[in-house]
């Protein structure tokens, strides 16, 4: 397994936060602690609301931060009231989508299945999907998480062709640490990420899960980030509370940078 093959992404999960004024201006933040007239070598995302989408793509005009939406519905029109398709997202710029958040899965019904479907149109549509997956807290504690993770990544992947699965971002993300300020140690990321990645390679080959962007997520935060994207499986991180303040997602985006500068 090679490092140096990935880039790092970095995305915030900015969530149910902002309104597109205040998203404006937490844009403008970050570029100035972010981008202070250097070009990134980790990949920024910003994943915002559907109603601050637009003005973020405008906000971030010149720079090479792109956007990202929180979900998206896998048919392309018609009557399914309160969705959003690829192509209203493609159409004013948004680049990226994520798919399969735990909160999407605990609180709107999300299966693996229906995230399959998100996938597969975003990559038909020309969308990266970052795709969720992670156990439970009860999961890790009975021994379950490989199970869970494998079987996760068997019905969110299914159907999807080698290039497909090339353009695709998994976020392993484990629930019990996703907005509870409980970090996985670096270790268990790690271990997590590489496990995916060995998963991936019984799905596809090893140089299709070599090159596999496998981000982690939860609770990652300015002091504890250069420690979990040090491991040599974890390219890069979902961040949701910490990518709400500028300067501490700009120091985990400085992190991400210092490591990837090692292979320059
Ligand atoms: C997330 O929303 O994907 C997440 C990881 O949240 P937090 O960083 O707040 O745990």
């Amino acid at each position: 397994m090679n490092k140096s093959k990935r880039r790092a992404i970095i995305a915030g999960n900015w969530k149910m936060n902002k309104t597109a004024a205040e998203a404006v201006a937490l844009t403008e933040e970050i570029k100035n602690s972010v981008f202070s007239g250097r070009t990134q070598d980790c990949e920024v995302v910003l994943c915002v609301p559907f109603t601050s989408l637009q003005a973020v793509v405008k906000a971030v005009e010149g720079t090479s931060i792109k956007v990202g939406a929180q979900n998206v519905h896998f048919e392309p029109c018609g009557a399914f009231t309160g969705e959003i398709s690829v192509d209203m997202l493609k159409e004013i710029g948004v680049e990226y989508v994520i798919v399969g958040h735990s909160e999407r899965r605990q609180y709107f019904g999300e299966t693996d299945q229906t995230v399959n479907k998100r996938a597969k149109a975003a990559l038909a549509g020309g969308l990266v999907p970052i795709v969720c997956i992670g156990e439970l807290l009860s999961q890790r504690e009975s021994g379950e998480t490989e199970n869970v993770l494998s079987s996760q990544l068997k019905l969110c992947l299914e159907g999807m062709s080698e290039s497909d699965i090339k353009k695709v971002v998994i976020a392993y993300e484990p629930v019990w640490a996703i907005g509870t300020g409980k970090t996985a140690t670096d270790e268990q990321a790690g271990d997590a990420c590489l496990f995916i990645r060995e998963c991936i390679a019984k799905l596809y080959n090893h140089e299709i899960a070599d090159g596999i962007t496998i981000q982690y997520g939860g609770s990652m935060n300015a002091a504890n980030a250069a420690g979990l994207l040090s491991k040599e499986d974890v390219d890069g991180g979902l961040i949701g509370g910490a990518s709400l303040k500028a300067i501490d997602f700009s120091k985990i985006v400085k992190s991400a940078n210092t490591l990837e500068r090692r292979f320059l």
